[in-house]
């Protein structure tokens, strides 16, 4: 009942603002439900750039994911509902770094995942998403002559990029990675095809290399997403190697199927950090700006080329 009163409450709040809501696909199925568009990175990045044309954008999703959307938006207020949903992944990789690999690689291109800071973006020459990797890997090679990229900084992202695309990759650093994925292990996929044996596994990129090889289909959320949409079967089931929001808003979109998380621990702490009590509260407060991400301009005009190549390249 509460959620409902607050789902209302906000949507009233949101005739009279002049504001855009975006929502990862791993947030609660509370707050997916009030958002103007949803979307995984990349998605949400194409909307921040196209599409989001108010004063305002509030986003549910991670630090990262807003300054992304700032950098794209220079010129609009992006606001986040709580500003300790970190994504720990970035925090693997920092500028420094990043140079000193340069360094050491003379002449390879840097390629990063988004799930990165805005000062390793501004240090790179094209971003990626899970969804575009190998393909941003292969027309970047392709630019620098090269068969090897500097990759970060999720380590399983960049094998798996490597795996599909041929084109070695340096991983910076070796170990980077989402504990919410690369927590996902074999026993726990196993178990689960044990007790679901008609089930489709499918699994996120970011999943360690043993996991992705038993798994039916590989791939971004919203990749992920859309196979169960076409799936086109008699098999309904399927087992749900990422993070539990993409299950809920399946179950919601698709309630015919059957779906099963691949292991309890598929949950983003970070991401679940909003509620809609504080996307209530800065609808009331929009001009509060301890909740404004602004990316100071010296590196938001640098980290903009790689990001606009990518959204060019996809
Ligand atoms: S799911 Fe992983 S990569 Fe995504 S925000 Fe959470 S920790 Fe970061």
């Amino acid at each position: 009942m509460r959620v409902k009163q607050l789902q209302e409450e906000i949507l009233d709040l949101k005739k009279n603002c002049d504001v855009t809501i975006l929502a990862h696909y791993y947030q609660t199925i509370q707050i997916q439900q009030i958002a103007d568009y949803l979307g995984d990175s990349l998605g949400l990045s194409q909307i921040a750039r196209d599409k989001a044309n108010t004063e305002y954008i509030i986003f549910a999703g991670v630090d990262f994911m807003a300054e992304t959307a700032s950098i794209l938006n220079q010129d609009k207020h992006v606001l986040i509902p709580n500003y300790e949903s970190c994504c720990p992944m970035a925090a693997f990789l920092t500028p420094e770094m990043v140079k000193d690999f340069k360094k050491k690689n003379p002449g390879l291109p840097v390629v990063t995942y988004v799930n990165s800071t805005a000062a390793v973006k501004a240090e790179s020459d094209i971003c990626c998403t899970s969804s575009n990797s190998v393909n941003i890997v292969k027309n970047i090679s392709k630019d620098f002559h090269t068969e090897t990229v500097l990759f970060g900084p999720d380590a399983n992202l960049a094998d798996y990029t490597e795996q599909l695309s041929k084109i070695k990759t340096i991983k910076m650093p070796e170990n980077g990675h989402c504990y919410v994925h690369s927590q996902l292990s074999i026993e726990d996929v196993e178990k689960r095809k044990r007790e679901y044996p008609n089930a489709k596994l499918i699994v996120h990129p970011e999943c360690i290399r043993a996991v992705r090889e038993i798994a039916d289909f590989i791939g971004s959320t919203t990749k992920m997403y859309n196979y169960v949409k076409d799936y086109n079967s008699d098999i309904n089931e399927f087992i749900i190697g990422t993070e539990k929001g993409l299950l809920e808003r399946l179950a919601e979109d698709f309630p015919h199927n059957k779906y099963y998380l691949a292991s309890d621990k598929m949950i983003c702490y970070n991401m679940k950090k909003h509620s809609l009590e504080l996307i209530k509260y800065i609808l009331e407060n929009l001009d509060d700006k301890n909740y404004e991400i602004k990316v100071p301009k010296q590196i938001a005009e640098r980290a903009l080329s790689p990001i606009n190549k990518m959204l060019d390249y996809s």
